[in-house]
């Protein structure tokens, strides 16, 4: 009696089951993001993960499947628990020992290249108290939020927050040290959606937002620009000893401004040698990931906003190779 009166029971337990189960598979977007998928009493619960998508991503899939479990026979309430595994995210730091080596030229191309590689990228431009990147790579739009995250405004396949985007220019240098490590961590912490990569173009030398860097986020490696020529080298050690002692894996070594390639004819000639960073890396035990020539385009381009590695010139290739080593650093 008692077993003859159980089997209806399973049955219109399993039963919506199987058709919620069938009503989700219709739904691509949540292939392998629904479980503890449950109906009781015309309640349809289920556990929803929304990990790396961004908050519109979010709320059209919880909507979708909202309705397509509402749409089930039985069904009089759907509950959906949205939960968000955090998205591994590889943050890639970009430093140097002092300014103007061409840092944030080299971290805004690179970010591009990594992009053209089929990576999905972001760029973070924490040069607080002078950002570049929303010149460089031609993206002043303002950012909108979602809730209490920065939404990333995007140019040439990157994703980008610089601080220059939200107050005007000049306004940051008045910030003090923790104002200036909490407006990094509003960029860093955006809504970044799916985003694999993360550059980060950090300051030059070894100041306080490094090291906030280094101790929030945990980079997985740093990149480090430097011209060829000594001092450049001197200070650029600097920030190779800070990442080395706050164990950061360094990743390589750019020496950039490496060599003049004449406009007219392309002859390479070094009014400022080349090839000091290539042997210091070697000394240093870093891998070198190239070397970036002196030329008009890519001086011009930054003005312009339009990053080479976007196009098809010599530069594009250049950057295209330095992406390449680059990831066969990070799979390695
Ligand atoms: P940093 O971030 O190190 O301060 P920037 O990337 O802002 O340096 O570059 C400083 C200046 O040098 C900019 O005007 C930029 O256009 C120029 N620059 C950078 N790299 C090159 C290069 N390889 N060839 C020509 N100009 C360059």
């Amino acid at each position: 009696m008692a077993s003859a009166s159980r089997v209806p029971i399973c049955r219109t337990v399993s039963e919506p089951i199987t058709a919620l189960e069938a009503a989700l598979e219709r739904i691509p977007d949540a292939a392998g993001r629904a479980s503890a998928v449950r109906i009781k009493g015309g309640v349809a619960s289920l556990v929803l993960e929304v990990g790396g998508l961004s908050a519109a991503g979010r709320t059209a899939l919880e909507q979708s499947v909202r309705e397509a479990l509402e749409a089930v026979e039985g069904v009089s309430e759907v509950r959906i628990v949205l939960t968000a595994e955090k998205t591994e995210r590889t943050i890639i730091a970009v430093g140097s020992g002092k300014g103007g080596v061409g840092k944030s030229t080299v971290a805004a191309n690179l970010a591009v290249a990594l992009a053209r590689a089929g990576r999905r990228v972001g760029l973070v431009d924490a040069d607080i108290y002078g950002p570049s990147q929303p010149r460089i790579m031609g993206n002043s739009a303002k950012p909108e939020l979602a809730g209490k995250q920065i939404v990333p405004t995007s140019s040439f396949g990157v994703r980008m927050l610089s601080i220059g985007q939200l107050v005007a220019p000049g306004s940051a240098l008045a910030w003090r040290g923790p104002m200036a490590a909490s407006a990094l961590g509003q960029l860093i912490e955006g809504d970044w959606g799916d985003t694999e990569i993360l550059v980060v173009d950090l300051p030059p030398g070894t100041g306080d937002i490094q090291l906030s860097l280094i101790q929030k986020w945990k980079p997985a490696g740093a990149v480090i620009v430097s011209t060829p020529q000594d001092l450049a080298l001197i200070d650029a050690t600097r920030a190779i000893d800070l990442f080395r002692k706050m164990d950061v894996p360094l990743l390589g070594l750019v020496e950039n401004m490496s060599g003049y390639a004449c406009p007219h004819c392309g002859e390479v000639s070094d009014p400022f040698g080349s090839g000091g960073a290539e042997a210091a890396a070697k000394v240093m035990a870093i891998p070198f990931l190239g070397r970036v020539p002196l030329t008009l385009t890519l001086r011009r381009a930054s003005d312009e906003g339009v990053p080479p590695a976007a196009g098809e010139s010599e530069e594009a290739e250049v950057f295209a190779a330095i992406a390449r080593r680059l990831l066969e650093g990070l799979s390695g």
